[in-house]
């Protein structure tokens, strides 16, 4: 009896514009207190994946998802995107959006509206400065003037501000620094580790973020093709030739 993961998918395809499909029937599990990376290339239906999860489809522009979401073992298809924030589901979107004319400090504190009152709002304020003691040195600088890591740090604050009970981060390595992917991994890693809150991450960059994860997935052309524990997908020839930069 293996206890019900925290997410599954089953199946799930994603049609965009009623003709082709995106993903094909994607299946994949986050369990309780995981860290899952799900990996692949420019195209290939990682952003798409997370949108089925986050609900940020649209169907009235034709985004249509089939199959099925799980979410604590409730499938949670019908639900909006604000209602799937509230079981604690968070989408961190590629590209870092944060109000570049608020402080961090004021980024943080619109983040937490969605939940708890105010005392909870300091306390996750402690706790995302606690890790990401970079953006407690630049709390009072204008967001606009922070640097691409200390934006992508921001944006995972303002995540963990909602009390999620599974962090979804779309590609944050990009545009950054290889040193700066490798602390904000580790961070991520230790947040994982110490709050035990759950994370799946897309990424292109392969290396980083099988650095850092139990177990990863590949998806090509829309369709899951390795699942595998991080060290065996380190070793697989395939994923050496093709996302880590050759043997
Ligand atoms: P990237 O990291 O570049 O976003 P990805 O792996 O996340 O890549 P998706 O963005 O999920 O890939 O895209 C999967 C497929 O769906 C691609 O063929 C893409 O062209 C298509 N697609 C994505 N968004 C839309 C959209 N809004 N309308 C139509 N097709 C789309």
């Amino acid at each position: 009896n293996t206890p019900t993961p925290l997410l599954s998918l089953n199946n799930v395809e994603v049609i965009y514009d009623s003709v082709s499909l995106a993903i094909k029937g994607v299946s994949l599990e986050v369990p309780q207190g995981g860290m899952v990376a799900l990996l692949g290339a420019n195209g290939a239906g990682k952003s798409t994946t997370l949108k089925s999860i986050s609900g940020l489809l649209r169907p009235e522009r034709g985004q249509v998802s089939r199959g099925e979401v799980r979410f604590q073992g409730q499938n949670i298809d019908a639900l909006a995107p604000q209602e799937r924030v509230k079981l604690g589901i968070v989408h961190v979107l590629e590209g870092r959006r944060v109000f570049e004319h608020m402080t961090p400090d004021e980024n943080l504190i619109a983040a937490s509206a969605v939940r708890g009152n105010r005392q909870d709002m300091l306390r996750n304020k402690d706790m995302v400065y606690s890790y990401f003691k970079r953006l407690y040195q630049r709390r009072t600088a204008q967001s606009g003037y922070l640097s691409g890591g200390e934006q992508q740090m921001l944006a995972i604050g303002r995540a963990l501000m909602t009390q999620p009970k599974l962090l979804m981060l779309d590609e944050p390595s990009l545009g950054l620094a290889p040193f700066l992917v490798a602390e904000i991994f580790e961070i991520v890693q230790d947040i994982n580790k110490k709050e035990g809150l759950s994370v799946l991450l897309v990424e292109q960059n392969a290396i980083a973020a099988l650095e850092v994860v139990s177990h990863g997935y590949l998806i090509e052309n829309g369709r899951i093709v390795m699942h595998d524990s991080a060290e065996a997908m380190k070793k697989n020839p395939d994923i050496q030739e093709f996302y880590l930069g050759g043997a």
